[in-house]
């Protein structure tokens, strides 16, 4: 299914398909996959699997292992990892493989490449065996993409699988999601994930960047690989300089637009929504310490607006993958934290 001039246009690098197929052995992931070799060789494979994890938690390397399984048409469960199509794909050339990312550059996955691929999934396969395409993060198509891709999912061609992995479910259209098997995949618990991280590379923080990461091993990976595990220390201090003064938001902004703006929004979704979570059980023994800026009078409109700036950074999260400009946005909100902190500062003290 190469397509040169696809290629080209999209100026796609070649994917890197090793890395992520030694971490889909990860043992968290072996239950998903497990259940999914059961149906593939029962020949109950899904056409359509809608693949759905927490940032970072293992859909896209859970999809592209059953890529690889479904190529293998050597019998037993999994893959043989030694024919000439486990080959292929290992050194990323499988000619009846797509891999549909955003191109780089890019901040969608562009229509013109979701229609290329409904074109390549309707003709033969160039070896013979099954056609696999992967569309990783999902939530990167537009409506128009996807719409391109709703022909592949209502008249499937035979031996073709069409596997969409997200961290969005949310952003799944349902004509899409109704057409295809859904599978939550679970993180692991945290001791587990601390353990295996372990193996990764001892010297690294990875309680830290596991707590960064939500609980994500790949995610926490990849911010070792990025060198953030300063990122919570330098959030919380920038959160109490920010009620302080807001002199140097804009600066703060820039750099926090420049530097890791995703890892940071979702420390500012993780961080609010787990001391709005700890206000909501209201042992003041524990809130008392951990949030100042909650207690006294008003504790409870406090709240309600806390939900409300809570609401403002998921959906900033959302559009932060779009066309947005985000030093506006962490100008925004860092201007509505400040305001929300402060506030509770002077509630607090009243
Ligand atoms: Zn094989």
């Amino acid at each position: 299914m190469a397509d040169p001039e696809l290629d080209q246009e999209t100026d796609a690098p070649p994917p890197a398909v090793a890395p992520l197929l030694a971490r889909a052995n990860a043992p968290w992931l072996a239950a998903p996959a497990e259940l999914l070799q059961r149906m593939h060789s029962q020949a109950r494979f899904p056409h359509g699997l809608l693949l759905i994890g927490a940032p970072g938690g293992g859909q896209a390397e859970l999809g592209l292992r059953l890529a690889a399984e479904l190529l293998c048409r050597v019998a037993g469960p999994g893959r043989c990892g030694r024919c000439a199509d486990c080959l292929l794909f290992d050194a990323g050339n499988h000619p009846d493989f797509r891999w549909l990312r955003v191109a780089a550059g890019k901040k969608e996955i562009a229509i013109a490449q979701a229609r290329a691929l409904t074109g390549q999934l309707s003709m033969r396969s160039y070896r013979g065996g099954a056609k696999v395409a992967l569309v990783d993060p999902a939530e990167a198509m537009n409506v128009h993409s996807f719409n391109a891709l709703l022909k592949t999912l209502e008249e499937p061609a035979e031996d073709t699988y069409l596997v969409l992995a997200t961290s969005r479910a949310d952003r799944i259209p349902r004509t899409i999601a109704s057409r295809c098997m859904r599978l939550r995949v679970p993180l692991p618990e945290r001791g587990a994930a601390q353990a295996w991280l372990a193996g990764m590379g001892p010297q690294r923080d990875w309680e830290a960047l596991l707590a960064l990461a939500n609980g994500a091993p790949f995610l926490a990976l990849d911010y070792a690989e990025a060198g953030l595990e300063g990122i919570d220390a330098e959030m919380r201090e920038a959160l109490a300089r920010a009620a302080d003064s807001a002199a140097d938001l804009v600066a703060k902004a820039k750099s926090w637009a420049d530097h890791a703006p995703a890892a940071r929004l979702l420390w500012l979704e993780s961080w609010l929504a787990r001391e709005l979570k700890a206000a909501g059980q209201s042992s003041d023994l524990v809130n008392n310490n951990r949030l100042p800026w909650l207690r006294g009078p008003g504790r409870d409109t406090k709240i309600r607006s806390g939900h409300r700036l809570l609401d403002r950074v998921r959906e900033a999260r959302r559009l932060a993958g779009g066309s947005l400009n985000l030093q506006l946005l962490f100008e925004d909100l860092l201007v509505s934290v400040a305001a929300f902190l402060a506030e509770g500062t002077q509630r607090a003290q009243e």
